[in-house]
């Protein structure tokens, strides 16, 4: 069993809103200065532990939670993520529309 992350790249995008993410992880705007321009990872690899779920719940969980329990924070918080992506999307579509960008 893994985790099955769709490479949406929401986590990536905002990282400020986690305090687990080091703070030079952001190049800037809140984006991860290593997700590339075709939205994957370029430290994949070598990627914190943090951004490995299951390398995280191996690492640090295994006596605490059952790995299910762990997965489906995980999903919550992804879904959470991408709806912001979804708002934040539609606002700057307003905003174009808009003639404010
Ligand atoms: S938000 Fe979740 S599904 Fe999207 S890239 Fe991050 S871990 Fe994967
Ligand atoms: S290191 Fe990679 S997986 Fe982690 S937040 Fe940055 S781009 Fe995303």
């Amino acid at each position: 069993m893994s985790f099955d992350c769709d490479r949406c790249g929401a986590c990536c995008r905002n990282i400020r809103l986690s305090t687990f993410y080091d703070k030079d992880l952001d190049r800037g705007d809140g984006v991860c200065k290593h997700l590339t321009a075709d939205n994957l990872c370029a430290i994949y690899k070598e990627r914190p532990l943090i951004c490995n779920v299951d390398a995280y719940y191996e690492k640090l969980l295994t006596d605490k939670m059952p790995r299910e329990d762990f997965y489906k924070l995980n999903y919550e918080a992804c879904e959470r993520l991408k709806s912001l992506t979804r708002q934040s999307n539609r606002d700057i579509v307003k905003r174009v529309k808009l003639g404010a960008e």
